[in-house]
């Protein structure tokens, strides 16, 4: 017998364990050791039930990832096959669910005459998160055990269920608590099944259509419209538990397979799985060890009360970690514990905790305005006025009271990191911690590396991360890091084509139908016109852009004190939530036009795409060629992560590689010579964007 599942007899049941750690994954070694076993006990008289099990924390975790697109992920027995051998099972099988199913995992449960789950264990179909349905009859099976609902939910969400849930809803037969031997009662439960009547095939069930509420499908499709807006996966889901409603099973198992295919084989699913292994890839940090011994980190400070402040802390206070903040102004500070505490309140209204968890969090948040307070302090992180000499001050004082081997961080958005650690006797323990707005929500943590800063340190908040559930990408020190220097000549691009006779509406719309969280229109209205102004005014970041010309049009209404949202006049005109085209900006738009010798014309949505979106794409082959990042799936982390970029579409870089990187550079080319000097000034295509075009690469492959 292969060691991946065991075999073993207890009297009359065949027990079948999966022991391919570390997740048991239904590779082609795993399924046709079930499919021995299975055979087996079928052989075998003597036996009169089986119970698949794991030998491990976790059931299974689904389809083996590293088999995709390989021979072996096609190899018999495929997934679905083996699932409907199980099924047609003259034999009783029962899934002992003794932790995680997930997936295949899942499927391969429901595949089994009954599931018995251990307390601590979790159900789910995470596929459509890598672009996918599940495809081993996980659409047809589960409606028919669990209702349409159920399914629905657990199919298009991805997200898993526990135990109580899945007893709840119908997904498993039974439970079994934490105190009683796992195994040994289902063995014992396996026994009492006599053979008649035992064996519940799928195949025989149908799903009472009448008993559904009306419009059950359609109602659903509204309530998932927002989330889902652009996934193909999630319809593909709803149109299989659709047709396990009028198709018999073994029609609907075809239909299934039908629509995996199309999902398998779509440029979402690519752009999906991409993501998921940039973001295995992006906590690695080359010629790091990870196992480089990381430094303790029990309390935390945040300097800065303002809007980054309060939400930084909520993230260490949800991990349980104390944590104080420290500012200047008491006024500020006690504001920003404020918005702390409204927050939470907020969220224990909605039922997201309890009272009492609200009161947890709190308890471990410390205020100051002494900075001798932070003497003990493991991670400091400065979050406060994005000016340089602010910033130094702190740093200074920073290096004053803190003990040796604290970890001091920087929030900045865009200011050298090396100027700001120059300011420490110890460069060595600075590093750049980027959160994104609101910092409790925002997955994104951007950890900028400084030239000086230690292989421990990064290790650390690489971990850190982590344990506050971010998603980290590590970025090297330049103007904006990854995310803030690309997002600049694409909302250079943006601005610029609304002086050329574009309306911002217009540019949101493309922007938005492409799939982007918000136009940049939007984003800048909401974020502050005002911020970008006072930022070129002070001149910080010279680094980029200072075309007068694009510039014109933001700092015009900055002038007239139109800030955006919170001036309810920018871009848009805001009457609360509702906002409306502003004809005076297109007016103001045309007279700054004919001021900087700029034609304005029809601008098609096709120009408005390319010259965006493929900035992005030049500004991050830029970024990697410069080593600022160390793989392109890293730029695509930020930019899902943190800018709202479709997962869909894998980043800009995956997209980049998904139409090709010709297409971009003749774009690029094209502008460079229609745009005349601006065209001349900032369309030159980056040169490792030109040579791996010319050798036939993708970017994933630097
Ligand atoms: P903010 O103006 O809302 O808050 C700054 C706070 O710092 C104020 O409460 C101020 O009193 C305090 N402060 C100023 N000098 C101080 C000092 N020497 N010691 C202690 N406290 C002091 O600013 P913010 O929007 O929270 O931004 C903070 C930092 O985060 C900036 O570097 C910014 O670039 C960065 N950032 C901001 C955002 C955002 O969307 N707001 C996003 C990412 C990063």
């Amino acid at each position: 017998m292969n060691t991946v599942v065991n075999y073993e007899t207890n009297d009359t049941i065949a027990i079948i364990t999966l022991n391919s750690p570390p997740v048991n994954g239904l590779g082609h070694p795993v399924r046709q050791a079930i499919q021995q076993a299975f055979k087996q006990a079928l052989a075998d008289d003597a036996i009169k039930a089986m119970v698949i099990t794991s030998s491990g924390k976790i059931f299974c975790g689904g389809a083996d990832v590293r088999e995709f697109g390989s021979p072996l992920a096609t190899a018999d027995p495929i997934l679905p096959e083996l699932f409907n051998q199980l099924e047609a099972s003259p034999k009783p099988i029962i899934a002992a669910i003794n932790g995680l199913a997930l997936g295949g995992g899942c499927e391969l449960a429901l595949a089994c005459d009954y599931r018995i789950a251990h307390a601590s264990a979790k159900m789910g179909l995470p596929e459509v998160k890598l672009g996918l349905i599940p495809g081993a009859g996980g659409t047809q099976r589960l409606p028919r055990v669990a209702g349409v609902e159920t399914a629905l939910q657990m199919i298009t969400s991805g997200e898993p269920i526990s135990a109580e849930q899945a007893l709840a809803n119908g997904v498993i037969d039974s439970l079994v608590d934490k105190d009683s031997d796992f195994l040994q009662t289902v063995t014992d439960y396996a026994k009492t099944l006599g053979m008649e009547g035992a064996v519940k095939s799928c195949a025989n069930l149908s799903i009472d259509t009448q008993a559904l509420p009306d419009n059950v499908f359609d109602d659903f499709r509204k309530s998932i419209a927002r989330k889902t807006r652009g996934f193909l996966a999630p319809e593909c889901a709803i149109k299989a538990v659709e047709a396990a409603c009028r198709m018999p099973f073994n029609e609907g198992l075809l239909f299934e397979k039908e629509l995996f295919i199309q999902c398998l084989n779509s440029p979402q699913a690519r752009a999906q799985q991409h993501l998921f292994f940039a973001a295995g890839a992006a906590t690695k940090v080359p010629g790091i060890d990870p196992k480089t011994p990381i430094r303790q980190i029990k309390q935390v400070a945040i300097i800065g009360s303002g809007t980054m402040g309060g939400g930084i802390a909520m993230n260490f206070l949800n991990a349980g970690i104390e944590t104080t903040i420290l500012d200047l102004n008491a006024e500020a500070l006690t504001r920003g514990l404020g918005v702390v505490r409204k927050n939470y309140d907020f969220s224990a209204k909605r039922g997201r905790m309890t009272e009492a968890q609200v009161e947890e969090r709190m308890a471990l948040l410390k205020s100051t305005t002494d900075y001798s307070d932070l003497a003990d302090m493991d991670l400091v992180i400065e979050a406060v006025f994005e000016k340089m000499e602010v910033k130094k001050a702190v740093f200074s004082a920073l290096d004053k009271v803190c003990k040796p081997g604290a970890i001091l961080a920087s929030n900045t958005s865009t200011l050298d990191l090396d100027e700001i650690a120059s300011a420490t006797s110890r460069p060595s323990d600075v590093i750049g911690l980027h959160f994104f707005s609101p910092a409790n929500v925002m997955k994104l943590l951007e950890i900028v590396r400084g030239e000086k800063t230690a292989n421990d340190v990064l290790v650390t908040t690489l971990k850190l991360a982590k344990t506050i559930r971010k998603i980290p990408a590590i970025s090297g020190n330049c103007w904006g890091f990854i995310g803030n220097r690309i997002l600049e000549p694409y909302a250079r691009e943006a601005v610029r084509l609304i002086l050329e006779g574009a309306s911002p509406a217009q540019v949101d719309k493309v922007l938005t139908d492409f799939g982007l969280a918000m136009g940049l229109p939007s984003m800048i209205d909401l974020a502050g016109i005002d911020i970008g102004y006072w930022v070129r005014q002070a001149e910080v970041d010279k680094y980029y852009s200072q075309d007068p010309a694009y510039q014109a049009v933001c700092d015009k209404l900055c002038e007239l004190k139109r800030y955006g949202q919170k001036t309810g006049r920018g871009f848009y005109i805001y009457e609360g939530r509702d906002k409306k085209e502003d004809p005076e900006v297109m007016e103001l738009a045309a007279e700054l036009a004919k001021q900087h010798g700029v034609t304005q014309r029809d601008i098609s949505d096709q120009e408005i795409l390319e010259r965006t979106i493929y900035m992005l794409i030049n500004e991050g082959a830029q970024v990697l060629e410069e080593g600022v990042s160390y793989r392109s799936g890293d730029i695509d982390i930020v930019y899902c992560n943190g800018y709202g970029f479709p997962a869909y579409r894998g980043g800009p870089m995956q997209y980049a590689d998904e139409i090709g990187l010709q297409t971009v550079v003749d774009s690029l080319e094209k502008y460079r010579e229609s745009l005349g000097e601006y065209g001349e000034q900032w369309f030159k295509p980056a040169p490792l964007l030109k040579k791996l075009a010319s050798e036939g690469k993708s970017l994933k492959d630097v």
